[in-house]
């Protein structure tokens, strides 16, 4: 299986679940042969700076990402944010009401863990985020640390999945609102990982009009671990719905069996790369963009 490794657009450091601070992941991407990168942390942009800095020294062009957890029809679906400015105070504004809205859900986790017979998982879980925004692998790992669990899937599995008894609703911001965010700072976005919502074709099919509708402008095609089935899935709800096509590995930790920094399929030739829509631009940072279709 031939990969093609120039290019990945979703990312995670120590600034949400990542195990990498965002110095270390440069590195890494720029080993495993990544030209253009995006750091694409869960509603943050904390570690943009430390990443551009990080690029200077390796030739890799980065781009400023994020990855936005947006509710829809009562689900959580994940809208990446390509090429914004981290700083622009709309979208500032919208990152600190999902940080607000992290910390409650993770009392709410914590609370709940502890009438299932959990002690301490929100000191546990927060020790694990270090100075990063929290998010439900944070205690995954602390269910693993304290002996409940046997491995982070085990823990989700056990704990934290949907009618688990650690899991709890989540209410994170509309669609329109993040895409909102994410245009007002002048980027792109994607829709993250389509199929992996656990939606029938139908619901993929109406998340992807929702999300267009709502001014989405690409779909990531390419995602890590993806075989060619699923990248012939997604290809075909982009081509359906106009959208752009963005490709990223999703890499959190080294050592995962599949999701490797620039370990991605390549596009197939028909799509329209989400990258296209900045070739020939020459300022790296703000600017709006328009996506070419
Ligand atoms: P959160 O945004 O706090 O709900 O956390 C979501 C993150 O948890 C995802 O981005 C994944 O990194 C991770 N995750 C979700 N489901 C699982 C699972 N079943 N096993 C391992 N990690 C998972
Ligand atoms: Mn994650
Ligand atoms: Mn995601
Ligand atoms: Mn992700």
């Amino acid at each position: 299986m031939a990969f093609d490794s120039t290019v990945d657009l979703h990312t995670h450091t120590t600034a949400s679940d990542g195990t990498l601070a965002p110095a270390a992941l440069v590195a890494r991407a720029a080993a495993q042969g990544v030209r253009l990168l995006a750091v694409t942390d869960h509603d943050t942009v904390a570690g943009v700076d430390e990443a551009v800095a990080a690029a200077r020294r390796h030739g890799v062009r980065l781009l400023a990402g994020v990855e936005i957890s947006v509710t829809w029809e009562r689900r959580t679906l994940h809208v990446l944010g390509l090429r914004i400015d981290p700083a622009h105070p709309s979208l500032e504004r919208g990152l600190t009401a999902q940080a607000a809205r992290r910390t409650a859900r993770a009392e709410a986790i914590a609370a709940r863990l502890a009438r299932a017979g959990v002690a301490d998982a929100l000191a546990g879980a927060r020790r694990w985020a270090g100075d990063g925004l929290i998010a439900r692998p944070h205690f995954a790992r602390y269910l693993v640390e304290s002996g409940h669990a046997g491995d982070v899937a085990d823990a989700f599995r056990r704990f934290l999945r949907h009618g688990r008894p650690g899991h709890v609703v989540d209410e994170w911001a509309t669609l329109e609102t993040a895409i909102g965010w994410i245009a007002d700072a002048g980027g792109v976005a994607a829709l993250a990982h389509p199929l992996r919502y656990g939606f029938t074709n139908a619901w993929r099919r109406r998340a992807t009009a929702a999300f267009q509708q709502a001014g989405g402008g690409a779909l990531e095609v390419v995602t890590g671990g993806a075989g060619h089935g699923d990248v012939e899935s997604a290809a075909a709800l982009a081509r359906r719905f106009g959208l752009a096509a963005s490709v990223g590995s999703d890499f959190h930790e080294p050592g995962h069996p599949w999701r490797e920094l620039g370990r991605l399929r390549p596009l197939p030739g028909d799509m329209t790369p989400v990258w296209r829509c900045w070739e020939g631009d020459k300022k790296s940072g703000t600017g709006h963009l328009k996506v070419v279709k």
